[in-house]
Order: C-alpha cells, then sequence, then structure tokens
C-alpha cells in the first residue's frame, strides 16, 4: 500500500484510472498538468540541434525558412544574407500521431519537436577566417548534427560562387574546410598533449587516437569514419571535431527533378554512399511555396509534380533519426502527445522526459507498440486480449511504443 502522503498516478492513457482524474481528485490537477506541460519545453535538455550548411546560394535559408515557415530569416540573391545563426523548433511529421488520436478521441494532439539552425557564410578559405569562416565554423561546432544542403538545380539568375553547379565539388569544398578546421584543432591538442604524455597514460591512449584522426584527415577522409572506443570518443569529444558529427546531404532540386532527380542528384547519393551518408532530395523551392498554400492547394501543386511533398518531411524525419532520437506516445481522451527519447533509454528514463518526477519516482509501465494498439482497436480491446505489456526499470523503451507510466511522488 501507498505510504501516506505518496499518490499514485497513472500517466496519462489509462481510461479508468486516468492522470486527470486522479489529480482532480487530489484538487492538483492544474498545478500538476501545467508541470508536465511545462517541463517537456526544458525536459530534453539536450533538445539536439541539426545544423544546415552549405555554400552560398544553395538554398540554405528557402529550406531553414520553409523548415519554420514563418521564421525570421531572409532569403535573398546574395552570398551573405543569414549572418547570426538561425535557429527554428520545427514539429516532426508522424502520421502514427493523426491514427492514435483517431483511436483515442483525443481533444489534442502534440507533436514532438526539434531544432534546426541555419549556419549562413561557408565559403572556401573558411577555416582560414575567409569570408565570416572562423565564427560560422565554430557555430557547427555547436550542433549535432550536419544537414549538407548542396545545390542540384540550375538557374541563371542565382549566381553561384563557383560559376557552375556542380555538388560534388561543392561539397568537397565545404568538407574540406571542415576537415582543416579539425586538423588544427588537432594539432594544437597534441602539442599540448606532448608534456602530459610523460606522465599520463590517458594522454597517450588520446594522442594515439588524435594520430589516427589526423592521418585519415589529411587524406581526406572525415573523423566520423575513423573507429574508436568507448573510452576514446569520450576523451576526444571536448574537441567537437566537425567532421566527426553526422550528416546528412540534402539535394536541393527544382520542382521539375522533385519526383525523379537528376544526374547532380546521383552524384551526391555516389558521394554519400562512400562516406556512409543519407542523402535526402528536397525542393526548397516547392517548399516555401507550399508554405503560402491552403490545403487544397497544396495536394493540386504536389499532385501536379507527382510527388506526396516536397522533401521537408522526409529530410526532418531522416535528420531526426540520424540524431539518434526515437518517439514514444503517450494518448488518452486528453491528448495524443509524441515524447522524444533517445535510442536505449530504460523506461525510467524515457518518462522524465515529461518530468523528472516521473522518473525519480518511477514504479513500472505499462506498454503496447503503437501498431499493436491500432490492430487491436483500442486500450480496452488491447488490454482484454493482453497485448498491454507490464514493464520496469530495466525496461528499454522502444520506437513507437505507447507508453502508460506509473509512478509515486
Ligand atoms: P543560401 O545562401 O544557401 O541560404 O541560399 P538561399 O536560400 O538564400 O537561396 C539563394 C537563391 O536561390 C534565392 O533566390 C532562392 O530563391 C533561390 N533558390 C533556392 N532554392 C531554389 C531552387 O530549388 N530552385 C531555384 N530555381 N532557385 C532556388
Amino acid at each position: 500500500m501507498a505510504p501516506v502522503g505518496v499518490w499514485l498516478f497513472w500517466l496519462p492513457m489509462a481510461p479508468s484510472t486516468s492522470f486527470v482524474t486522479i489529480l482532480a481528485r487530489e484538487g492538483t490537477n492544474r498545478a500538476l498538468t501545467e508541470r508536465s506541460q511545462d517541463a517537456s519545453a526544458d525536459r530534453f535538455p539536450a533538445m539536439l540541434k541539426a545544423g544546415i550548411v552549405g555554400l552560398p546560394n544553395v538554398g540554405k535559408s528557402t529550406l531553414f525558412n520553409a523548415l519554420v515557415a514563418n521564421a525570421q530569416a531572409q532569403a535573398a540573391n546574395f552570398p551573405f544574407c543569414t549572418i547570426e545563426p538561425n535557429v527554428g523548433t520545427v514539429s516532426v511529421p508522424d502520421a502514427r500521431l493523426e491514427q492514435l488520436t483517431d483511436l483515442s478521441k483525443s481533444a489534442e494532439t502534440i507533436p514532438t519537436r526539434m531544432e534546426f539552425v541555419d549556419i549562413a557564410g561557408l565559403v572556401k578559405g573558411a577555416s582560414q577566417g575567409e569570408g565570416l569562416g572562423n565564427k560560422f565554423l565554430a557555430n557547427i561546432r555547436e550542433v549535432d548534427a550536419i544537414v549538407h544542403v548542396v545545390r542540384c538545380f540550375e538557374d541563371d539568375d542565382v549566381i553561384h560562387v563557383s560559376g557552375s553547379v556542380g555538388p560534388v565539388r561543392d561539397a568537397e569544398v565545404i568538407n574540406l574546410e571542415l576537415g582543416l578546421s579539425d586538423l588544427a584543432q588537432i594539432e594544437k591538442r597534441r602539442e599540448r598533449l606532448k608534456k602530459q604524455m610523460r606522465t599520463s597514460k590517458e594522454a597517450q591512449t588520446e594522442d594515439a587516437a588524435l594520430e589516427r584522426i589526423q592521418a585519415v584527415l589529411e587524406g581526406g577522409g572525415a573523423a566520423r569514419s575513423v573507429e574508436l572506443s568507448d573510452e576514446e570518443a569520450l576523451m576526444i569529444k571536448p574537441l567537437g571535431l566537425l567532421t566527426a558529427k553526422p550528416i546528412i546531404y540534402a539535394t536541393n532540386v527544382s520542382e521539375d527533378d522533385l519526383a525523379a532527380g537528376n544526374g547532380f542528384c546521383e552524384d551526391v547519393v555516389a558521394l554519400a554512399a562512400k562516406e556512409g551518408a543519407e542523402t535526402v532530395r528536397i525542393s526548397a523551392q516547392v517548399e516555401a511555396e507550399l508554405v503560402e498554400l491552403g490545403e487544397e492547394e497544396r495536394k493540386d501543386y504536389l499532385d501536379g509534380l507527382g510527388v506526396e511533398e516536397g522533401g521537408l518531411k522526409s529530410l526532418i524525419r531522416a535528420t531526426y533519426r540520424l540524431l539518434g532520437l526515437r518517439t514514444y506516445f503517450t494518448t488518452g481522451e486528453k491528448e495524443t502527445r509524441a515524447w522524444t527519447f533517445r535510442a536505449g533509454m530504460t523506461a525510467p528514463q524515457a518518462a522524465g522526459v515529461i518530468h523528472t518526477d516521473f522518473e525519480r519516482g518511477f514504479i513500472r509501465a505499462q506498454t503496447i507498440g503503437c501498431e499493436k494498439l491500432l490492430e487491436a482497436g483500442s486500450l480496452v480491446e488491447a488490454r482484454n486480449k493482453g497485448w498491454l505489456r507490464s514493464e520496469g526499470k530495466e525496461y528499454e523503451v522502444e520506437e513507437g511504443d505507447v507508453m502508460e507510466f506509473l509512478f509515486n511522488v
């Protein structure tokens, strides 16, 4: 039995013992509900960020503006149009949310979110401080993953900094700058380690790892391709090596090439494959136009292009996965909501995404995969079929789990 002053809460989907009804009985409904809502904003302290990089005039700002729809960043046909990094929070599109909302007849649907940063101004020579080079490289150091936009559209009205469209050459220009910046970091660090190495075994281990990375970088490769032990990875993390960050290439095409791509896209796909990176085809301009249209017009426009979307949704989803992020759901009459957790998190940790109290006071979770719940048709039916599982502290939450947490505070 619960000790005096300790309440057990199910959050928030059980129809019979719902979070809201219990709290309402205790007269604390508002306070706790609000806390749980508020908490979500800062509860993923490491709200992971993806940085949008690429040469000037490849479509970064157009993409960023489309991403945040009404963001302030100005897209213009001018190389240094965005000087401060722009940070935008976007909803992660997820069809399962609508399905769960229907199932629970939820009053509200709340998607999960992630951040994009528009990092403009990278040019050849950035690592030497050309343009506003070093500042931009420092901005990239702050992000957790890189969305590398390459221009795969031809348009004589849009100036190309190198005079012609050549996405692989462009990508290599940027990658070289990132690599040179990493090399400078590594040299500085190794210089500092020299003295410590005489007495410290850790310093020797770190230096050996850096030496391996240095060799790869000097050969034109990226730090992310170097295999490191957990210990080594932890040691070099503070350096924030740019080429160690996971990367996705976004091939920006004209509307005519959105459905089938073009030769430029194929070249980028080949480059990405060599690096073990993913490629997403987008049309920043199509996305920018879609923002202006109503529901019906959007559909007509996309149908006319022979596509389901302009690439933005795919890009957000791919970046989300690239960051190692996963989604679980809570669903009930009040709301159906997606929550972000990191791959490998246990049930209490995932509960902590909603509120620290839920992690501290975690007792157990009831869970069912989203697909399974949809198949059952309702929570009651899922329970009758014995499909709801009771999981303890060790349970590693899976992508798409619908969760209900029992906790005491
Ligand atoms: P950034 O410097 O990389 O941020 O590039 P912008 O987003 O400012 O785009 C530069 C110019 O290219 C703008 O005039 C955009 O309208 C134009 N642009 C962006 N994407 C496309 C596209 O897919 N097709 C065409 N034709 N123009 C585009």
